[in-house]
């Protein structure tokens, strides 16, 4: 479930030093796993391209390792499933999927806006969730800014109470690695 990017994604692979705000020991303490087996939740925030998805991955692929099941899914792509499951008919069952793996990682909080009732569709998973699995999830945006997010302020802060009880926030205040990259194939002037 993990995909093709688990085979490319390592910590080896990743420079810390490209990130200086980034505390590389806490997600060492992070890859130990601990809080999958505590059902945490852990934030990655910060702007684009600042290795939000490639440590949550990397997180990912440290749980499989560890023979714990992990699914990995865009917030936008979850909220589609579910709304289409809820169309069917079939929302419960759907809910119970999502919350079978030990550890969701739901990717790009913030990029889309949230269709609407998507943001009641993602409480009801988070509440289902709570206190009874780990997630990882990523974003651009502050959590002052989940309202927007989600077209909702009241579903967001029922989210947030929820996401932030048991919770490990690691903010990146940094550049984009991709524009770094950008940078070093583009000639100077
Ligand atoms: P975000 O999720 O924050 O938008 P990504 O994790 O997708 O950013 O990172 C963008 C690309 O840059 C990916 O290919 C990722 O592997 C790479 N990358 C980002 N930060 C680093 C880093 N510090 N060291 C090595 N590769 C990085």
């Amino acid at each position: 479930r993990m995909g093709r990017l688990a085979t490319i994604k390592t910590l080896a692979g990743f420079d810390f030093s490209f990130q200086p705000s980034l505390d590389r020991d806490r997600i060492l303490a992070l890859a130990q796993l601990g809080f999958v087996e505590r059902c945490e939740v852990v934030h990655f925030l910060g702007p684009p391209g600042t290795g939000k998805s490639h440590l949550a991955t990397v997180l990912g692929v440290e749980a499989v390792k560890a023979g714990r099941s992990v699914y990995f899914t865009t917030l936008a792509d979850l909220i589609a499933a579910l709304a289409r499951a809820e169309r069917e008919g079939r929302l419960q069952e759907k809910t119970r999927f999502f919350c079978r793996p030990s550890l969701l990682i739901v990717d790009e909080i913030g990029y889309l806006p949230v269709v609407t009732g998507g943001g009641n569709l993602f409480f009801q998973l988070v509440n289902a969730r709570y206190e009874r699995g780990a997630m990882i999830l990523t974003s651009n945006r502050g959590f002052a800014e989940w309202g927007n997010v989600f077209g909702d302020p009241v579903v967001a802060t029922a989210l947030l109470d929820r996401l932030l009880h048991h919770a490990v926030v690691m903010q990146i205040e940094g550049s984009s690695y991709r524009l770094r990259q950008h940078a070093e194939l583009t000639p100077e002037h």
